[in-house]
C-alpha cells in the first residue's frame, strides 16, 4: 500500500484497509463474476440485493444483533439522522428528550431535536470547554423521556464513553458515527443506533441504522417518504437509488472485520493498544504533548492534543507531512492536533507515527 494511505490519521473520511482498496479498484473496472462495474450496476438487480442481505447478516453476526432490530441504510450522513429521528420521535410529544451535549457534534444535534419539540440538556461539558465526560452521578435522566440521545465518540474533541447511559426503560438513542464496529458496543441495550460509513467502516454517502422494531409502533404516517424509517425498512434500503459502491465498499468492510480482524472484540483490543501506544507517549512527554481529554474519558479512536504554542504546532504538521503522515491537523472548530486512529490505522502505523512523535520531542528540546 502507498505510504500516504497506510499514514492517513485524518478524522474523517477515515482510512480504509488496502484489502479493500484493492477490491474497490477492482470492482470498479468489473464485480468478480459479473462482469460488470459497481458503477454501473442496478440497484434492482439480484446482485444488489445479495450485497444488502450480505452486510445486513455481517453486521448482525459482528455485534450479535437481536432479531427484533432492523438494519437500514440510508443516504443523509449523520446529519440527517439529527433531525429525522426527532421528526418521528419528538414531534407533538409533552415530555422533552434527554439530550446530552458533549461535544461539537452532540451540539449540532441540538438545534435539530429542539425544532420538532421539547428537549432537556441533562448534562453540557461546554463551560468545561469539552474536556471530560459526565460521570453516573452529575446524570439524572427522567422516566417519562420520549428518549435519550448521545454520542458515543466526540470526534473532534477525543473524548468517548466507555460505558452505556441512561435508562432502560427509555429509548437509548446513540450517534456512533466515529466509534462503529471499533469495539463491542452492546447493540441490544439501545433502541437505536446510527452511524454514517466514512470515519470507520467505508466512503460518504451511507450510514448504517439499527431500529429496534418496537420503538416505530408509534411514529407518525404523514413524514415524506424518503424520511420515514417504515417506508425504507419496507424497501430494505432500495426506496430510491441508493449508493450502491457505498455500500458494496462496507460489505467489503465488514467482511475484512470478521475475515481477516476476527471480528469486534478482536478489533477492540487493537484499537487499544494502539491507543494506548500514543496516550502513554503524550503522557510520558514531561508537558511537551498535552492530551485534550481527561485521561479516564479519552478516545480510542480520535487522540487529539496540543502542543505549547500554534507556531509550534504548524511546525509539526509540517515536519509530519514531509515524512509521510497525513490528516493530523485538528477540527478547524478548535484547531490543535489530532491523530485518528480508525479500524484501518494499523498498530505499526501509529509506532511510526509514535517515533516521529519522540523525535519531533527530542529535537525540539535540543534546540
Ligand atoms: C462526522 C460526524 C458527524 C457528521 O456526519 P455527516 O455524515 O457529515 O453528516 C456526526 N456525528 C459524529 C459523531 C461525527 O463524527
Amino acid at each position: 500500500m502507498n505510504k500516504l494511505n497506510r499514514l492517513n490519521f485524518s478524522g474523517g473520511p477515515g482510512a480504509l484497509p488496502e484489502s479493500v482498496l484493492q477490491q474497490a479498484q477492482e470492482a470498479i473496472i468489473e464485480v468478480p463474476g459479473m462482469g460488470l462495474s459497481v458503477l454501473g450496476i442496478s440497484h434492482r438487480s439480484d446482485w444488489f440485493a445479495a450485497v444488502i442481505s450480505e452486510l445486513e447478516a455481517n453486521i448482525r453476526t459482528l455485534l450479535g444483533l437481536p432479531n427484533d432490530y432492523h438494519v437500514l441504510l440510508l443516504q443523509g450522513g449523520a446529519t440527517q439522522q439529527f433531525s429525522m429521528l426527532p421528526m418521528t420521535l419528538l414531534r407533538g410529544k409533552a415530555h422533552p428528550a434527554d439530550y446530552l451535549h458533549t461535544g461539537y457534534w452532540s451540539g449540532k444535534s441540538l438545534p435539530e431535536a429542539r425544532r420538532e419539540g421539547p428537549v432537556h440538556l441533562a448534562w453540557s461539558g461546554e463551560a468545561g470547554g469539552f474536556r471530560r465526560l459526565p460521570s453516573d452521578d452529575e446524570l439524572s435522566f427522567s422516566a417519562q423521556a420520549p428518549y435519550l440521545h448521545y454520542v458515543s465518540n466526540e470526534t473532534v474533541e477525543g473524548l468517548q464513553f466507555h460505558r452505556v447511559l441512561g435508562r432502560d426503560d427509555v429509548p437509548r438513542i446513540c450517534d456512533m458515527s466515529s466509534d462503529f464496529l471499533s469495539r463491542p458496543c452492546a447493540a441490544e441495550r439501545f433502541s437505536f443506533i446510527y452511524a454514517h460509513a466514512q470515519k470507520n467502516i467505508g466512503p460518504a454517502g451511507v450510514t448504517v441504522i439499527l431500529i429496534r422494531d418496537e420503538l416505530l409502533k408509534e411514529a407518525p404516517t404523514d413524514l415524506p417518504g424518503f424520511l420515514d424509517y417504515r417506508m425504507q425498512i419496507e424497501a430494505h434500503s432500495n426506496y430510491n437509488t441508493p449508493p450502491v459502491f457505498a455500500i458494496y465498499v462496507v460489505l467489503l468492510v465488514t467482511r475484512w472485520l470478521l475475515n481477516e480482524i476476527g471480528g469486534v472484540v478482536q478489533m477492540g483490543a487493537i484499537n487499544r493498544s494502539k491507543a494506548e501506544l500514543l496516550y502513554h507517549l503524550l503522557d510520558d512527554s514531561d508537558g511537551f504533548y498535552r492530551g485534550r481529554a481527561e485521561a479516564q474519558d479519552r478516545s480510542l479512536m480520535n487522540v487529539a492534543f496540543n502542543l505549547d504554542s500554534p507556531e509550534r504546532e504548524s511546525q509539526f504538521l509540517a515536519e509530519a507531512q514531509a515524512a509521510g503522515f497525513s490528516g493530523l491537523a485538528g477540527h478547524r472548530a478548535i484547531g490543535g492536533l489530532r491523530a485518528s486512529i480508525y479500524n484501518a490505522l494499523t498498530l505499526s502505523a501509529v509506532e511510526e507515527l509514535a517515533g516521529f512523535m519522540d523525535d519531533f520531542r527530542r529535537r525540539q528540546a535540543a534546540c
